[in-house]
């Protein structure tokens, strides 16, 4: 389970980048994923934290056990 950086909490979603599909703008009315537009770029967070607004990268990627 991801949690956010900053606050801790458990309620992240996906921020999912590109045109969006019919499924992605209902997924993005009811809270399950952020839309990030289409501007596609590698520093671009991948997840959006619910509780704060805290926008991060996948922390596996920085942190590798
Ligand atoms: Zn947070």
């Amino acid at each position: 389970m991801k949690s956010c950086p900053q606050c801790k909490s458990n309620m992240i979603i996906d921020i999912v980048y590109g045109f969006p599909s019919k499924k992605m703008l209902e997924d993005a009315s009811n809270s399950k994923i952020n839309l990030g537009g289409c501007d596609i770029s590698p520093s671009n967070p991948d997840y959006k934290c619910k509780s704060c607004g805290y926008e991060f990268k996948e922390l596996d990627k920085f942190f590798k056990k």
